[in-house]
């Protein structure tokens, strides 16, 4: 494949095999990404780093999974944050963008912005859910949150529910140039040993519930064959001499990062997937959500104003809608006349509920 300039990779997952190793992996690069998620919100800067770092996660996990399908990342627990969502939308066809959304809930007044956000979490889990579209029983992995940070509890969640040793390399964070606002970017590199069968493994027709939240976790030693695991810790070894800087560009091209640390181990690179910042929420969408209620309870969600309003938690966009048109016994038609919206979506019924979502 050509190399393009050095700009061109921002914003990209490039997914690559060590073909020496049996190890494939991905390296991710996002600015844009996260500045038009993080623009949709007023997030504390130890919130927007959770998002960043979810972000950074879901772009590189979720790059594996089919075109048109929808892989979530859902993070909840007791603590002032409660939770981090994201959602990456495979592209429809070959070479488009896939999109990302996410969104953060927290206790602002619980909320320690000195303290380290994967600790504010509290106790809880991490779950992965993959919509394969319709007609399909959704896939849903879960692992108890563990291990200091979003990327661990994701070499949990792989090795718990999917058997498969995986290790993340993740660095984030936000600058601020002279004359701009800040600005984030993320990068980072994930290593995994080959699968044997799992919805990861691109082979489709292999999902089905897998329930992680086995007392005790199982690790990458505990998966391996000794060959498998001399080439496991080899490459991880090498991964270890990765700086920040390197991953997180856009100094360094992805391909020539890949050279430096794998060179010996055989990198092979496949084509990079794009992706953007993307809402799926729509008024027809919101309209769908609440067609299950009765005019009483649409009138339960009717303000002062004689309208029903819904707010989108992915990309705050602002709905209202005309009562009579809402429910499944609405008397007046939909013609779009009595809706107004900021011009963006909400996939979530949400009668002025910012912490409701679907889990
Ligand atoms: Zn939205």
């Amino acid at each position: 494949m050509l190399l393009g300039s050095k700009i061109a990779w921002d914003d990209t997952v490039l997914p690559f095999q060590l073909d020496r190793s049996d190890i494939r992996g991905r390296v991710a690069r996002l600015d844009g990404v996260l500045d038009g998620i993080l623009a949709q919100h007023d997030y504390p800067p130890v919130v927007e780093a959770l998002i960043a770092e979810a972000t950074l996660l879901t772009a590189i996990i979720g790059q594996t999974i089919k075109l048109r399908w929808k892989l979530s990342l859902q993070v909840r627990g007791n603590g002032p944050v409660r939770i981090i969502a994201t959602d990456f939308y495979a592209p429809e066809a070959e070479g488009e963008p896939a999109r990302i959304r996410a969104y953060a809930s927290y206790d602002a007044d619980r909320l320690d912005e000195a303290a380290p956000g994967f600790d504010q979490i509290g106790k809880g889990y991490f779950a992965v859910l993959i919509d394969q579209g319709d007609g399909t029983v959704p896939y849903q992995g879960i692992t108890p949150l563990a291990g200091g940070s979003l990327s661990s509890c994701a070499e949990t969640y792989f090795a718990q529910s999917e058997q498969l040793p995986t290790r993340f390399a993740l660095t984030f964070g936000s600058s601020r140039t002279p004359g701009k606002s800040a600005s984030w970017r993320a990068g980072g590199i994930m290593l995994q040993h080959m699968p044997k069968a799992s919805p990861f493994a691109a082979t489709g027709g292999e999902a089905g519930t897998a329930m992680g939240g086995d007392p005790a976790l199982l690790s990458a030693a505990d998966l391996l064959n000794p060959d498998e695991g001399e080439n496991w810790n080899r490459a991880n070894i090498l991964l270890d001499t990765v700086e920040e800087l390197e991953l997180i560009g856009p100094v360094v091209q992805p391909t020539e990062l890949l050279l430096r640390l794998f060179h010996e181990e055989q990198p092979r690179i496949f084509d990079a997937q794009p992706v953007k910042f993307g809402c799926t929420c729509s008024a027809d969408r919101v309209r769908q959500s609440l067609s299950i209620y009765s005019a009483k309870d649409i009138a339960y969600m009717t303000t002062d104003e004689g309208t029903v309003t819904a707010d989108c938690q992915f990309c705050s966009a602002h709905y209202v809608f005309d009562p009579a048109t809402l429910g499944f016994e609405a008397t007046a038609p939909v013609d779009g006349s009595g809706d107004s919206t900021d011009d963006g979506p909400a996939d979530q019924p949400a009668n002025g509920s910012k912490d409701e979502d679907k889990a």
